[in-house]
């Protein structure tokens, strides 16, 4: 008789999701987490909640026509598949054995499945949980410029009403109810070293107890041993998310086709997203497929009050900042702030510098600039509704005010001579012409003195003003940048952050882990980031965003059920 019916690894959204759903079926389920209670939720409760959902009232209302046909063209365009016939490791470089399938054989049906779902049941199984949606729709990825290319056709990024912790809260209810009934039971500070098999068949883990720590959510806690585990089960879920925190591997998987992996990249998740499990799951027979798949952003800046190791924030920018690389050029269209996540850190990648910058004003500070996280937009966070509203208000955020009073790679000055100087004196190692660029500002403002005009990024901002969304509380119209009404100006150095893990465990759509030669690793599940969202890669090479959440709702929900429905 095994200690209980479900071992879940990972107290994250994905581990909380498939335990809540274990129980629902009726099981037993023990959820272990390396962290302490502090950190329940893991980083879905730092995210801003944002949730990809296709063909929604709140959609419909702003105007919006999306379809599941228009979703998952995007989502195929974006995605990219070149691997799904049968091979060896792959170009993920990760299969070992030769395999029957290829890498992206699941991660393509787990996107199709959760397509279906997030313009199907989705939304209703969220607003039975009591989840709400904030009204206006965001419009993420805006993409490479193309019909067939990378990117959202339209606005479909919904943030949750009360951001991460509000999508987290309806799971971490039920599984408070499920603790005081004695059908949960947490272990945290218990850290998986190892699967167990018997006879070829998982069946439970082993590790090691940490030292009892209390420190506050996301802060980098001991790896101090204070004894050993083992636990049995009929089933374990391996929900541990994925590799972001650990820059010596995100460096190791790094693909060249992004260029040289970044020296100075700061950490957008919290330490404990070290990727250990890979390791672990691949020790014991699971195959890691697409492991050179990562999406990270090039908008991050360092926090000035950072919580975990190299913290680092992401704008979420609108799109009227200029974009300019480390030798002061400008970025090339398509790569316009929030248009193409993949497609800008690979060009930058290939400049030679660490770093880009954007310039922009107070103007579009004011409306443009979002950060990404929880704890930046405590109105969201808090529901706070009269906060809300202010957005609509011209002024600056409070959190975004406390990076340019506080923040080290936030530059602002009257007028640009002040500005280069000040951007210098960060960056002296790449001197920027203060004459050169006034130039080209002076010939970008040029451009806004009428209607029509020839700059791409400008009749992109008019494109975006379209959309009554980013029209209210998110794009400034057109003006000149150096206008000292729009004033002061502002420089922001931006870093590369890193963030989301695209590879991972593969998994069939029962959320079943696979060996190397496509069978399934019997009682062993994945879901959540450390099995790519799905499958081992449900987004391919690129995502639409909100991709992320809904996915480790979506592969939870799936593992959690079919354990469940595994063991009778
Ligand atoms: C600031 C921020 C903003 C974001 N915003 C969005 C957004 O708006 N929309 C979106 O879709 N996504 C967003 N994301 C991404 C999303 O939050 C994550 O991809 C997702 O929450 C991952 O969840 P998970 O359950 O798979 O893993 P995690 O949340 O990483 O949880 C895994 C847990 O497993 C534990 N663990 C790991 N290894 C072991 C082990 N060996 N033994 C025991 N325990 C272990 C860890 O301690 C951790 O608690 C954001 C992320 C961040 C950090």
């Amino acid at each position: 008789m095994p200690d209980t019916d479900v071992i879940v690894i990972g107290a994250g959204l994905a581990g909380l999701v498939a335990a809540t759903e274990a129980v629902a079926a009726g099981k037993r389920v023990v959820v272990l987490d390396q962290e302490s209670r502090e950190n329940l939720g893991g980083q879905a409760f730092w995210s801003l909640g944002g949730l990809f959902l296709v063909d929604t009232p709140e959609q419909r209302r702003m105007g919006i026509k999306d379809s599941h046909a228009l979703a998952w063209s995007d989502w195929k365009d974006s995605a990219g598949w070149d691997r799904l016939g049968g091979s060896g490791g792959g170009a993920g470089g990760a299969g070992g054995l030769a395999s029957g399938v290829g890498e992206d054989h699941w991660g393509k049906q787990w996107a199709r499945a959760y397509v279906d779902f997030a313009a199907g049941e989705m939304r209703g199984w969220l607003t039975d949980l009591d989840v709400k949606i904030f009204p206006v729709v965001g419009w993420a990825e805006r993409g490479g410029g193309a019909a067939g290319g990378h990117g959202n056709s339209v606005p479909r990024f919904h943030v949750t009403w009360g951001t991460g912790p509000g999508l987290c809260e309806p799971f971490v209810r039920l599984a408070k109810e499920a603790e005081v009934a004695g059908r949960l039971r947490y272990a945290f500070r218990h850290r998986v070293d190892d699967l167990v098999l018997t006879a070829g068949v998982v069946s439970g883990v082993r590790g090691t107890r940490l030292a009892p720590t209390h420190l506050p959510r996301g802060v980098a806690t001991s790896r101090e041993p204070v004894g050993e585990f083992e636990l049995s089960a009929g089933a374990v879920i391996v929900a541990s998310g994925g590799i972001g925190g650990n820059l010596d591997l995100v460096r190791s998987a790094w693909p060249e086709r992004l260029g040289p992996a970044p020296r100075d990249a700061v950490a957008g998740v919290p330490a404990h997203v070290d990727g250990r499990m890979w390791g672990i799951t691949a020790r014991a027979g699971g195959r890691i497929v697409n492991r050179d798949r990562m999406w990270h952003y090039v908008e991050g800046v360092r926090n000035w009050d950072p919580v975990w190791p190299q913290h680092g924030i992401r704008i979420l920018p609108g799109p009227s900042s200029i974009w300019l690389d480390g030798a002061g050029n400008r970025l090339p269209a398509p790569l316009f702030p929030g248009f193409d996540t993949l497609g800008t850190l690979e060009h930058l990648r290939r400049t030679g510098f660490e770093h880009s910058w954007f310039i922009l004003n107070q103007r579009i500070i004011e409306k443009e600039f979002v950060l990404s996280g929880s704890e930046q937009n405590l109105d969201l966070t808090n529901k706070s509704v009269r906060d809300v509203l202010g957005r609509a208000r011209a002024a600056v955020p409070p959190s975004v005010q406390a990076f340019l009073d506080r923040g080290e790679d936030f530059v602002v000055a009257p007028t640009l001579r002040e500005l280069v100087a000040g951007m210098n004196e960060l960056t002296p190692e790449a001197p920027l012409d203060a004459e050169r660029i006034e130039r080209m500002l002076r010939t970008r403002d040029l451009q806004v003195e009428n209607e029509f005009g020839k700059d791409l990024q400008i009749m992109a901002i008019r494109a975006a003003r379209a959309f009554r969304g980013d029209r209210l509380i998110r794009t400034v119209a057109p003006h000149a940048l150096l206008d000292p009404a729009a004033g002061p100006l502002i420089a922001v150095r931006l870093s590369i952050l890193t963030r989301k893990t695209l590879g991972g465990v593969q998994t069939d759509l029962s959320g079943r882990v696979l060996r190397a030669d496509g069978t399934a690793l019997p009682a062993l599940y994945a879901a959540g980031e450390v099995a790519g969202f799905g499958g081992g890669g449900v987004h391919g090479y690129r995502a639409l965003e909100g991709t992320f959440l809904g996915g480790c709702l979506y592969s939870g929900r799936v593992a959690g059920r079919s354990a469940a429905a595994a063991l009778g």
